[in-house]
């Protein structure tokens, strides 16, 4: 059957694979070599060098390019060195327009790697293409979006961004960390790139550190495949194993994440000493109706606020909790719980963090696909 017209469910499993050539095996097997027998100078069965290629990565490669419905898919060995690949497109004197509220680690390498090379980043609310519209200019050569928006949840819309991106002949990527391709597939809506901190969801199992990036464009790949060579920050073969075995049941945890999203949310939502919940799900949510457009459900990631609104009973609530784990990252099938500003976000200086609402009383919540009542239950525990 054509690849393409497969659905999501068939491509995590399958999109991009075959059994290997060698003995049939199912699962690529995990090619832990550097270099590859030639018998004579050139003659090589399509791999040289294992920075250059290796034959699972290529395997995780593929899948990715097949879930997010692109043609080239990418393996870094972290979502910020895809980053860190995608920036490298730029030239000095070259301009980015970013999303304001977004992964720590993504504002640290903007502003503390890249502003050195001579590019600037404009960090900016992205709900209102026109305000999107008022901060491009000749130089303008990238955008940068993640959606929804790590912590505070609000939902982006990528068709108008990517039409604003069209009109102006400049790169759209988008962050897909948090939505994963079972929720949306942004190359659809338009965009350029899609990055991934693979890390997280479609890792899955909080087991390996490892990044995409996924295109349509063959310039693009080419260009995006010389800084990956160059720059050498690839995914080793583990990893890539580890990530391929992870995608493999991707809209199976998606499903429950997004269910025990839901019941977390509106359990915090009815909570009297809780002030406010950061969920796209909500009615009341001031970006729902475009998170019901662009999203297949709303995913598993909450922020909240206790009714006091004190760093201390939102440190005190964090440390309690015996279910959810205080930990950095998300995404992984146990909950995690976070307190942004002194750990993800801790990287963005307080006056920019507090412009975007990350407020030093946000807890972050990624819910992960254990028993609902059990997550529920350690959270009443804990909020008291
Ligand atoms: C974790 C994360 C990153 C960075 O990825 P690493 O794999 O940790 O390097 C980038 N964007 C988002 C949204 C993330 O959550």
């Amino acid at each position: 059957m054509e690849e393409k017209k497969l659905k999501f469910n068939t491509k995590a499993i399958h999109g991009g694979q075959s059994p290997d050539k060698a003995y049939g095996a199912v699962m690529p097997p995990i090619y832990q070599t550097s270099t590859y027998a030639q018998t004579t100078p050139g003659g090589h069965k399509g791999y040289e060098y294992s920075r250059s290629a290796n034959p699972t990565r290529t395997a995780l490669e593929n899948s990715l390019a097949s879930i997010e419905n692109g043609t080239y898919g990418l393996a870094f060995g972290s979502g910020l060195a895809a980053i860190d690949a995608v920036i490298k497109l730029l030239n000095p004197g070259d301009e980015v327009v970013s999303t304001n509220d977004l992964y720590g680690g993504s504002y640290r390498i903007f502003k503390q790697i890249f502003e050195k090379y001579g590019i600037t980043f404009h960090f900016i609310g992205m709900q209102d293409a026109e305000v999107i519209q008022s901060y491009i200019n000749q130089n303008t050569k990238l955008l940068w979006v993640e959606t929804p928006t790590n912590p505070m949840m609000n939902v982006i819309d990528i068709r108008a961004v990517a039409e604003l991106a069209k009109k102006h002949d400049i790169l759209l990527a988008v962050d897909n960390t948090f939505a994963t391709p079972y929720l949306q597939t942004p190359l659809d809506m338009g965009a350029d790139i899609v990055m991934h901190s693979a890390t997280k969801y479609l890792g899955g199992h909080s087991d390996v550190v490892v990044g995409a990036l996924v295109v349509k464009d063959k310039a693009l790949a080419d260009a995006l495949y010389f800084i990956q060579n160059a720059s050498g920050a690839v995914c080793g073969p583990m990893d890539s194993f580890l990530t391929l075995r992870g995608i493999k049941t991707l809209h199976v945890r998606m499903q429950r994440h997004c269910e025990n999203g839901r019941a977390v949310a509106e359990y915090l939502d009815k909570h009297s000493k809780i002030d406010k919940v950061f969920w796209p799900g909500f009615e009341s949510h001031p970006n729902h109706e475009i998170a019901k457009r662009q999203m297949k459900d709303f995913g598993g990631m909450v922020s909240f606020i206790p009714k006091s609104r004190t760093e201390a009973d939102a440190i005190k609530i964090v440390e309690k909790l015996k279910v959810f784990t205080l930990a950095e990252s998300l995404g992984g099938v146990e909950s995690l719980a976070g307190h942004p500003a002194s750990m993800t976000h801790a990287s963005i200086p307080k006056e920019e963090r507090e412009k975007s609402g990350v407020v030093d009383a946000l807890i972050r919540l990624s819910v992960g696909i254990e028993d609902a009542g059990d997550l529920v239950a350690d959270l009443e525990q804990a909020i008291g």
